[in-house]
């Protein structure tokens, strides 16, 4: 933390005093719930009242002795644990349902998760990760809220820009960063910071937002965030992108109770008043900077839309996904793609990602094993799990077993059953002769409390 004191006096003044006071108070935790899975009736009822998040409707403070990492709501997305001030960039970027949407370094996906809400089921969501582990978490994060309008690609950045160009309507760039808002949550933060690791990221970040500049389209909005304070990476770094795009201009939204940036932290220019940041000595949250770009029409330039295609979509005569189909669920059976043995819903309007290297592309919805349908845990976390007719809530004990992946005899006719927890479905399981077997993922069983 060498200098980090000095700058902060000299960015701050007397307000350095007030950082130096929280900055070893115990950070604020919260979540954000899937209004597709639970309203905040459901919450209240389960956990008692949460006090909101001012910035996000969805969003809600945990208390200090709540944790809900086990919780079969969390890992069935009912809601994700997020920060609070981490919430503010996507109600910064306001994307609306139908939007080509980018999310340019995403994993772990609180904020794609935030995105698919905003986007309702129509629209796509491309989620981007160089890294490829954490691209994998991202999937499941994004496979557990629900939506099947996702893609989820592991690519730097660049190498989006053929495919992408111009492409997008709104780009979120939540950069890598120094991560000042984190010292609170993980103190490995302070040990990493330096004036050099800080300046190493502002190099990064702007090289990102050169990249997302290129994939946004006309008119499209796009969204720089960080967890830091450091004007370095903040206001330095838009006054930077801003002087370098002149096509690009600073846009103002309303959001709740957050500060709004500081122009003197870069060269004065005022328009930085526009942008968002929330400091742990003034709200509550660990702290974030947020700025809403827009990217200026120039006439000049060939038109952008995007080219229109079919989407690539095979249809495939499976008799007994049909059947299964119409005997549990009350929607018309969708239209499948094949890989495999696995059966795969494609997202709608899929664009084109031949030659990118693509995690996600399509929820499994189950596959054919010795001639028969078997639905996948990715159906039971999707929303369509909502239209199948056999759910069940089990009594404490029995969930608890279901939980911990246990078989069990019942008195229930043969068939499956989706599993469900005050509403939220949890998996599947099949019932022959009295006995229940479970098929919830063995993954989530060691998530029994
Ligand atoms: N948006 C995420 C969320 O809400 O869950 C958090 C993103 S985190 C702040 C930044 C991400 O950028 C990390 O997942 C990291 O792996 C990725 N990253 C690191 N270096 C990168 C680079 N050079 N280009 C693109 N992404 C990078």
């Amino acid at each position: 933390m060498e200098g980090f004191w000095e700058k902060y006096q000299t960015f701050l003044g007397t307000a350095a005093e007030k950082l130096k006071e929280v900055i070893n108070a115990p950070p604020f935790r919260g979540l954000r719930i899937n209004p597709e899975k639970i309203s905040q009736e459901d919450l209240y009822r389960r956990y008692g009242y949460l006090e909101t998040v001012p910035w996000c409707p969805e969003g809600y403070y945990l208390s200090e002795d709540m944790f809900l990492g086990k919780d079969p709501w969390h890992w069935a997305g009912a809601f994700y644990l997020q920060e609070p001030s981490a919430m503010l960039p996507v109600e910064v970027l306001d994307p609306k349902p139908g939007d080509k949407v980018l999310d340019l370094a995403a994993a772990p996906g609180g904020k794609s998760t935030q995105i698919l809400s905003k986007l309702k089921g129509e629209g796509i969501l491309v989620a981007n990760e160089v890294n490829s582990s954490r691209a994998k978490v991202l999937t499941e994060n994004l496979e557990r809220w629900g939506y099947e309008n996702f893609l989820v690609l592991n690519e730097s950045p660049p190498n989006l820009e053929e495919k992408f160009e111009a492409y997008f309507d709104r780009i979120l760039v939540d950069a890598p960063c120094s991560g000042e808002g984190m010292f609170r949550k993980n103190p490995k933060a302070i040990d990493e910071w330096s004036i050099e690791h800080v300046l190493g990221c502002s190099v990064r970040q702007k090289k990102l937002l050169t990249t997302a500049a290129k994939l946004l389209k006309e008119g499209g909005v796009m969204v720089y965030s960080t967890c830091t304070f450091n004007p370095e990476e903040n206001e330095r770094v838009v006054a930077w992108f801003l002087k370098q795009n002149p096509n690009f201009a600073l846009e103002s939204i309303e959001i709740k109770g957050v500060s709004p940036g500081v122009p003197e932290w870069a060269e004065s220019n005022l328009e930085l008043q526009k942008t968002f940041r929330i400091w742990p000595f003034q709200q509550k949250g660990e702290g974030h900077f947020a700025a809403r770009m827009v990217k200026l029409c120039d006439d000049g330039k060939k038109s952008h839309l995007p080219k229109k295609g079919k989407p690539k979509r095979k249809k495939i005569n499976m008799e007994e996904f049909s059947k299964f189909w119409q005997e549990y669920f009350t929607v018309p059976e969708p239209e499948v793609a094949f890989k495999g043995e696995k059966l795969l819903l494609l997202p709608q309007n899929l664009p084109d990602i031949t030659g990118l290297k693509v995690v996600c592309a399509g929820r499994e919805l189950g596959e054919i094993k010795k001639g028969r349908f078997v639905p996948s845990q990715a159906l039971a976390f999707s929303l369509l799990s909502k239209k199948f007719t056999r759910a069940l809530e089990l009594p404490g004990e029995l969930l608890q077993a279901f939980i911990k992946g246990e078989s069990f005899s019942v008195p229930w006719s043969e068939g499956w059953y989706l599993i469900c927890d005050e509403g939220v479905a949890l998996g599947f399981g099949y019932v022959k002769k009295g006995v229940f077997k479970n098929r919830l993922a063995k993954n989530l069983r060691s998530f029994a409390f």
